[in-house]
């Protein structure tokens, strides 16, 4: 069974315009839904187990409502995050969440076979992509045509990096500029007409999801 949001209302996504809203109200649901499932997970009182009676149970079919494009990182699995179970969250992963062409692929799949309405850009603090981008743009040492990832994320960590006071740590500006980047990349270039793309960023220390807002 396709899982909706319980809430609907848009008080628990602030954060993105009300006109995003209007245009996008199913998936304004949906994402509701996601931030109540992280808010179970912050409390230590997930309602799915995710074991093997689960997995059975969802193994003939797929009903998801919504991607999340995120990094590699080994300490973010988007399902326990978002509190999800089999079936209801497509997952696309890329360090530092470079919107390659497999995953724009991904993602334009998951909207036009799959249906989702959502697409959440869930970015991390201490990523390690973003910190590499970070040393090479500081140490000005590295030739960025010779490493893909730090040739992408290259324009984001040299503008948090300008734009960094005396002092300050560079790379939250560099991980909010690389989600922004990546959620106006994806309008820009994935056929993802009618599809909501909100930028996001999660805490390892608490757990939590915090909504980005559009500019
Ligand atoms: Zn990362």
């Amino acid at each position: 069974m396709r899982r909706r949001g319980s809430c609907g209302t848009i008080q628990g996504v602030p954060e993105l315009t009300a006109s995003s809203l209007m245009e996008h109200h199913e998936a304004a649901k949906t994402l509701v839904s996601l931030l109540e499932g992280n808010g179970r997970f912050v409390a230590g009182e997930p309602r799915y187990k995710r074991d093997i009676t689960s997995a059975r149970q969802h193994a003939l079919g797929q009903t998801p409502t919504a991607a999340v494009f995120t990094c590699i990182d080994s300490r973010v699995t988007a399902e326990s995050v978002f509190d999800c179970d089999f079936g209801q969250l497509l997952v696309v992963r890329t360090a530092g969440h470079v919107p390659d062409r497999a995953a724009v692929g991904s993602l334009e799949f998951a909207a036009a076979e799959l249906g989702v309405s959502l697409v959440i850009v869930l970015g991390h603090e201490r990523c390690g992509a973003i910190n590499a981008a970070l040393h090479a743009v500081e140490d000005d040492t590295h030739d960025p045509r010779s490493d893909y990832l730090v040739e992408q994320l290259w324009q984001p960590a040299s503008q948090a990096l300008a734009e960094a006071s005396e002092g300050e740590d560079a790379a939250p500006k560099a991980l909010r500029l690389q989600v922004r980047r990546t959620v106006a990349d994806l309008g820009r270039r994935a056929n993802l007409d009618g599809v909501l793309i909100a930028g996001a960023v999660y805490d390892l220390d608490t757990g939590e999801v915090t909504l980005i807002e559009e500019n």
